[in-house]
């Protein structure tokens, strides 16, 4: 049998994390679940995800649609879309049935690759290969999450670039219906027609766009993601801080004309695993620095319920502090009074997603 096999390439770097990385979560079940009632499609489609931040990880390997089990996603540091894209390629060398002069190939595979930033590795070598080897043979479709990816950048491998342009859990919903009935759509166009160009459903009514990729794209950093770790439990967590862009009465008064500053604000405190946050994510790499003074609120630890989640050591890490004066951080070892809980000013090392 030709199999239509579905590949999930999904970034799971710092800032998906929280609301994005539950809804693609969410919306991998309700994918499944849905095909599952499709006789097309379950005749024909095979699921895989592979997931990646720094590095990349296969988080369910090729697998018929009844047997297939939605896996739960991990979040790692980094977007290494470079070696992402590699390992699919090998991926596919080693799990897809090639046409030979005895049998007839698996169809072409159909790959989604959602993203909601830019590459933190090179992507020239990797995107080559894919260009020379691969993108004839395969339907990609890359979806932007959000307005932080390059989608210049995503152009240069595929035709088929999309961006959600928002990310409540309606828009999610509604977007993986859509991929939903991309994927039955095709399925009966492979089985009826031995069409095996993917077949995107219609995108009127949803929140997602079709992306020139010709054209260039600013980008601008939307979040801030920080890693925390608990003074209690010893356990990992990421502030995520969203930008905002205000006008500001003193500048605009200052030069008369209205005048706009940015700064980030908290969206959320979430405990992380913290060995498969450092399976994820790359090793060494340059950190960020980013100055507390643009952050705008505080988060309790999403570990222990400390009042400070985010208390800045010496050492220039973040952990928890409760009501005890007497304070322990989980980094260094550095025991003290706290005397003033909030940062002021201080640069910190900020994660790479
Ligand atoms: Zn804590
Ligand atoms: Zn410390």
């Amino acid at each position: 049998m030709r199999r239509l096999s579905i590949y999930f390439l999904v970034d799971v770097s710092e800032s998906m994390v929280g609301t994005s990385i539950e809804q693609v979560q969410d919306g991998m079940a309700t994918i499944i679940n849905e095909l599952r009632t499709d006789p097309y499609a379950l005749e024909t489609a095979w699921v895989s995800v592979i997931a990646f931040a720094g590095k990349a990880k296969m988080l369910s390997p090729l697998e018929e649609l009844y047997k297939f089990y939605p896996p739960k996603f991990p979040i790692g540091g980094g977007t290494s879309l470079g070696t992402a894209l590699n390992f699919l390629m090998d991926e596919m060398d080693h799990s897809l049935q090639k046409t030979t002069i005895e049998v007839k190939g698996d169809w072409k595979p159909i790959i989604f690759l959602f993203t909601d930033g830019n590459p933190t590795d090179s992507v020239d070598q990797a995107f080559d290969r894919w260009n020379n080897k691969y993108r004839r043979h395969c339907n990609l479709i890359v979806v932007s999450i959000g307005d932080n990816v390059n989608t210049q950048l995503m152009g240069r491998i595929s035709d088929n670039v999309l961006r959600l342009t928002e990310t409540n859990a309606q828009s999610f919903k509604e977007f993986f219906k859509w991929v939903t009935a991309s994927i039955k759509t095709s399925s009966v166009s492979v089985t009826d027609a031995g069409d095996d160009d993917v077949k995107l459903a219609p995108i009127n009514g949803i929140n997602l766009e079709k992306v020139d990729s010709e054209k260039p794209c600013v980008v601008d950093e939307n979040f801030v993601v920080l890693l925390g770790r608990c003074q209690t439990t010893d356990k990992p967590y990421l502030i995520k801080f969203a930008k905002r862009i205000q006008k500001s009465e003193m500048m605009s008064a200052l030069f008369d004309l209205p005048q706009f500053v940015s700064s980030y604000k908290l969206v959320g405190a979430y405990p992380i695993n913290g060995v498969e946050y450092k399976e994820l994510s790359e090793t060494g790499g340059r950190q960020q620095k980013i100055n507390t003074q643009e952050l705008i609120g505080q988060p309790t630890c999403p570990c222990c319920g400390n009042q400070f989640g985010m208390v800045i050591c010496e050492c220039g890490n973040i952990f928890c502090v409760g009501e005890d004066a007497h304070s322990k951080c989980p980094w260094c070892g550095l025991e003290g009074e706290l005397s003033q809980v909030s940062g002021s000013g201080m640069d910190l090392n900020r994660t790479r997603g």
